[in-house]
């Protein structure tokens, strides 16, 4: 007999639904409309799902069986367009789940347009004039590959006769990006980060997180694989310290919701046994690391989890792991003014990821209350960008988003506070800029 309370719809793949339509005595072509319903239509509740007849949803609902959906509890929008949504879970915990409508600068690499173009002119400056004068016009990669990928798509719209009207009545997502959340609260304790000032309460389980993504794509209207979306595991929480959940998520957004692999990415502090398993899986995102110090001495400091982890046996399982064609490892890099910026800290960190395939996404600390570091200058960011660059390593200043609702990298910390902040305290914190 199904439980109830263990058997919402979302978080099951194929063969669980179908073990479930089973022993419930249907035929076995229910499953597929079942998950069709579930992950590509994204119905909340069974009496939605118009392709099942009245008497099987009935038969279902009386097993306990529910959709599971999440719920969006809040929704704060930033003057960028970045959404910072509140979703709730059934026992009542909930966690953060950001809408990135053009992205965060940090895409280069992670499949989207702009990133395929890095990628490709990294690998070949000379294989295409417009990239590479795009490139050269300025110092400012990223800026110049969203030119370049606009003009693109704009002449390719232009001779696409159906163009237009596939996609009436979506929002834009030409590279929208959703950062989604592993668990509630985060157990590493990074120094820099609001998240872990929460503590770990509990893991999301596979339904849950894959139920914030369906969440978010209802929300902004929009639909993968028609709607190119970027996904990246780096809301709160570590989601190898939650690792079958985040695998078994991972595989029901490729399967079931229509997302490439090719299209998320998964964040991890250092968690080095879990670098090893996660080569080895069937369906696996890209991996991004996040680095924050080039030695032991500032990054345990910085990471207390690098005690156990060190960066010997972290940049060990980064060099074996096993990469796929054009794929590269990101290197995650915050900025902590006067702590982790200096020009050796830069030096040292190209010397680490010597002979390495990887990119460097660069974050200039995004503030928030109870963090005790500040956020380097311009100057400072751009003196660390060039020396990774003058040493052959790709490296990107990622753009905040989000920063003045608390979405921005490292900000999220399942906030209710800040919709409580006092309008002043609102406007009082920087407004996005391009890094
Ligand atoms: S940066 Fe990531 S791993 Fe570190 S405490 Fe924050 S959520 Fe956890």
């Amino acid at each position: 007999m199904v439980e109830p309370s263990t058997s919402p719809l979302l978080g099951l793949d194929r063969e669980e639904i179908a073990a479930l339509v089973s022993e419930v005595g249907a035929p076995s072509y229910r499953a597929k409309q079942i998950m069709d319903a579930v992950y590509r239509q994204r119905v909340e509740d069974l009496e939605e799902i118009s392709t099942l007849p009245r008497e099987f949803r009935e038969r279902l609902a009386q097993s306990g069986v529910t959709v599971g959906a999440a719920r969006i509890e809040k929704k704060f929008v930033s003057q960028d367009g970045t959404v910072r949504y509140l979703i709730a879970f059934a026992d009542g915990q909930s966690v953060e789940t950001v809408w990135m409508p053009e992205g965060d600068g940090g895409e280069a690499g992670d499949g989207s347009e702009a990133g395929d173009l890095a990628e490709r002119f990294a690998e070949n400056p000379t294989s295409d004039t417009s990239r590479a004068k795009a490139l050269s016009e300025e110092n400012e990669p990223i800026a110049a590959l969203k030119r370049y990928a606009t003009q693109k798509r704009t002449t390719r719209d232009r001779t696409s006769q159906n163009g237009a009207s596939q996609n009436q009545g979506r929002a834009s997502s030409g590279r929208s990006t959703i950062c989604i959340s592993s668990q509630v609260g985060c157990a590493v304790d990074c120094q820099f980060c609001l998240t872990a000032l929460l503590g770990v309460k509990r893991n999301l389980t596979a339904g849950e997180i894959v139920g914030q993504v369906c969440a978010v794509l209802k929300d902004q209207k929009v639909s993968p694989p028609e709607d190119r979306i970027n996904l990246v595991f780096m809301g709160m929480g570590e989601p190898f310290l939650n690792y079958e959940n985040f695998v078994k998520a991972a595989r029901l957004l490729v399967e079931g919701v229509g997302i490439a692999e090719r299209r998320m990415t998964v964040s991890t502090a250092g968690i080095v046994p879990r670098i090893h398993d996660f080569g080895g899986e069937s369906i696996r995102p890209k991996l991004a690391i996040s680095l924050n110090a080039p030695n032991d001495a500032l990054r345990t400091r910085l990471m207390p989890l690098n005690k156990k982890w060190t960066l010997e046996m972290l940049m060990a399982a980064a060099r074996e792991f096993p990469l796929r064609t054009r794929e590269w490892i990101t290197f995650e890099y915050v900025l902590l003014g006067g702590v982790n910026d200096t020009p050796e800290n830069a030096r040292e960190t190209a010397e680490l990821l010597r002979g390495l395939r990887c990119k460097v996404n660069l974050i200039a600390l995004n503030p928030g209350p109870g963090i005790d570091f500040t956020t380097p200058s311009a100057e400072r960011v751009a003196a660390f960008q060039n020396i990774l660059r003058e040493a052959g390593i790709p490296a990107f200043v990622r753009r905040p988003r989000g920063r003045d609702i608390y979405a921005a990298c490292g900000q999220l910390k399942r906030t209710v506070e800040v919709a409580t902040l006092p309008e002043p305290q609102l406007q009082s914190i920087s407004p996005a800029t391009e890094g």
